[in-house]
């Protein structure tokens, strides 16, 4: 329509939504802003991101636009936004960097657009305008939709919120081109985050509940229930989709109004069929029987460590952290609630938001990165409150002045979080020029060994294979390469074969029995029990202390890396505890003691190394605490002016329990143990002291060393 027609009313809404939606964008360049030219958060001229997952996302978009990758390499081509990100990258004329970069910042800031809408609906458009800037910048939802923030994310809440808005627009004006926006946005939301059905059933649970108890006659509401069901069941997304626009057909023919009932049903019907409540099921299944050690099914019922219990002491927050998060401020978040309960009661379509609230709350038990879901729906509360003011005012400058005040006042909080939230890149621009090199050197069908944490980005930069990521890091998975980096050189080098070859082996085993594994007729073992089995042992303890002899090894069918970068060392008791388990009783092993610190000082004869820690250099005994322990030996490493490493080591007494490591350039002591001392990674990654016989160098710089296996 031409621009004279346009209503007063729908300048406006444009108007606040760009408004907003360019105040959301400009906040999301402060950390531009901030390191803008530092130069170790560079990469092809342009930022890097600030999310290990986000390298996920970014193998996927890489091998879309190539068009080739490696079967087995655990790449995302499927996800959805490895298939947006490849989309705008190949239709932008901006570099992969930078839409990666941008990506976060301007799909999240969408945001404002339901918001505005739904606002609209009650007659509130400066509700909307308000809640639009709280919400868009809150911390929670800052902090992982904000500039690099490359994830799911970014759309994680754009998308129920715009079905908030089709739903209610639904139900107050029962329009029929509600119930196909609202399928449509079920059927985007399901493609984006495959997770999302757990918010879809609220929906439709609210909706019915409303239905049956507020408006049982209307037909309308059957009809946006079976059409949403249909969005919802468990069939591939084209076949929804023809479904979903079938059954529109079908509503809009006034004659067929008489079988809504059946056709309600028949999406109920074909929902469990297809087996739609699977999921919840099984989701259900891991809330009740989640469990620290969990066990295998049939065969050794070997006992991993389960990453959980790492996460798990994450997932307790604070009432302050909770409320900060969601509204910025406590008191904000106080005045949200209650103005979010005051609007509910004038507006009875705002409790349609209560889905979104309740997965928020979840974060209590759930976790921090729940709190973002409660964001726009509270965010509607306080912008109430703060509009109804404008109506006690007296004057019409007061009307405008004071609710702009109470704005500024509650954005503020969010404005100086935005300031201080000055996180970092993933990786620094020094060692992704070893990761290229790396590229340059391996295969694409090579494994690099590695701790998880640098999985997505070793396959990104280096297109590599890799043994564990940001996703594939259960128990199982973890034990071998916790095993290969903490033990020693000759075993780990053996564990490192296998447990590759054994990896490729178990995909070509799930891949030519695919029927059975789907239909969970056939257990796939760890590959840890699976060596057990094969080299004929039933304790796999038995089989762990036999790969200290001389065994054979699999056949070997590509090269095998390892990326070792300093800065693991602050994981590495954690590492450590994935491997140091009694796989066949499920009992934790003694950790071996590894103790870093930065921050020593000289005390005559003696090095205070903190925390009760005391290095006597002339007795050679280290105390920890009241405990007497002697040295073993003293080793000093540096770089010399070509970056090559170079130690000097001291034998103190042979009968020594710990070993002690003066890093000079890191400014870094370590106290460790025999077994930390002798694991492959404090004898590969610190002291460069490899076994030529089974490892070469590939790229050794004081941030990460690379090594190439030789068995
Ligand atoms: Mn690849």
């Amino acid at each position: 329509m031409p621009m004279s027609t346009w209503t007063k009313e729908t300048k406006t809404t444009l108007l606040y939504i760009v408004l907003a939606f360019a105040f959301s964008v400009a906040m999301r360049m402060v950390w531009l802003y901030q390191f803008s030219g530092y130069e170790p958060f560079y990469h092809n001229a342009q930022f890097m991101i600030n999310t290990n997952d986000g390298y996920y996302f970014a193998e996927g978009a890489r091998d879309i636009l190539n068009g080739v990758h490696q079967e087995n390499d655990l790449s995302a081509l499927e996800s959805a936004a490895s298939q947006l990100t490849a989309f705008f990258a190949y239709i932008l004329p901006f570099s992969f960097e930078t839409v990666i970069l941008f990506m976060p910042s301007v799909l999240s800031s969408l945001i404002v657009i339901p918001i505005i809408l739904i606002a609209k609906n009650i007659d509130s458009l400066e509700m909307g305008f308000v809640a639009a800037l709280l919400a868009s910048i809150t911390h929670s939802y800052y902090n992982r939709t904000m500039i690099g923030y490359y994830d799911t994310d970014m759309l994680n809440i754009v998308l129920p919120m715009f079905l908030l808005w089709s739903i209610i627009w639904a139900v107050r004006t029962n329009e029929d081109k509600y119930l196909l926006i609202t399928a449509l946005d079920i059927l985007v939301y399901r493609w984006w985050y495959p997770q999302s059905y757990s918010l879809e059933f609220a929906f439709f649970g609210l909706i019915l509940f409303y239905a049956l108890v507020f408006d049982r006659k209307n037909l309308y509401n059957y009809k946006l229930l079976a059409i949403m069901m249909f969005a919802m069941v468990g069939l591939d997304g084209y076949v929804r989709a023809i479904l979903v626009l079938g059954v529109f057909y079908i509503f809009k023919q006034k004659q067929f109004d008489r079988y809504i009932y059946y056709v309600l049903a028949l999406s109920v019907a074909l929902f469990f069929l297809s087996g739609g409540f699977d999921p919840i099921w099984s989701q259900l299944k891991n809330y009740v029987f989640k469990d620290a050690v969990s066990a295998g099914e049939k065969g050794l019922k070997l006992h991993f460590y389960s990453v959980m219990q790492t996460v798990r002491e994450a997932g307790h927050i604070s009432f302050e952290t909770f409320a900060n998060r969601i509204s910025g401020h406590t008191v904000t978040f106080v005045l949200s609630v209650a103005g979010y309960i005051y609007l509910a009661y004038k507006h009875k379509v705002m409790l349609f938001g209560l889905p979104l609230i309740g997965l928020g709350f979840l974060a209590y038990v759930g976790g921090l990165r729940f709190t973002i879901y409660a964001v726009p729906v509270l965010a509607f509360g306080v912008a109430f409150l703060i509009t109804q003011t404008a109506q006690f005012m007296p004057t019409s400058r007061l009307k405008f002045l004071a609710p702009l005040l109470l704005t500024i006042l509650a954005i503020y909080p969010n404005i100086v979080h935005i300031q201080n939230y000055k996180v970092p890149t993933v990786f620094n621009a020094d060692e992704v020029k070893i990761l290229e090199q790396l590229k340059g050197k391996a295969d694409r069908e090579d494994y690099v060994v590695a701790w998880w944490d640098y999985g997505y980005p070793l396959r990104f930069y280096s297109d590599v294979k890799t043994l564990i990521d940001g996703g594939k890091h259960s128990g199982d998975v973890n034990f071998p390469v916790s095993f290969i980096l903490t033990n020693p050189q000759d075993v780990a080098a053996k564990m490192a074969r296998l447990d590759v070859e054994y990896t490729e082996k178990t995909f070509a085993f799930v891949k030519e029995n695919k029927e059975r594994v789907r239909d969970k007729n056939l257990t796939i073992f760890s590959n840890v029990e699976q060596m057990t089995k094969e080299y004929g042992f039933s304790d796999t303890n038995d089989f762990l202390l036999s790969l200290q002899t001389e065994i054979e090894l699999p056949q070997k069918t590509r090269d095998i890396y390892f990326y070792l970068p300093i800065r693991m060392m602050d994981i590495y008791p954690t590492v450590e505890m994935f491997s140091n388990i009694d796989l066949m009783s499920g009992e934790m092993k003694k950790r071996s003691f590894f103790y870093m610190t930065k921050s020593f000082k000289q005390e005559g004869n003696s090095i205070n190394l903190g925390q009760g820690v005391v290095f006597d250099l002339q007795a050679a005994m280290l105390s920890i605490g009241t405990q007497k322990v002697a040295v073993k030996r003293f080793v000093q490493t540096a770089y010399d002016k070509n970056m090559k490493l170079t130690k000097s080591m001291q034998m103190a007494n042979p009968a020594g329990e710990v070993s002690i490591v003066y890093m000079s350039n890191y400014n870094t002591f370590l106290v460790l143990d025999e077994k930390a001392y002798n694991s492959l990674y404090i004898q590969l990654a610190v002291l460069e002291e490899y076994d030529k016989m089974l490892f070469e160098e590939v790229v050794l710089t004081p941030q990460a060393k690379v090594y190439r296996l030789k068995i």
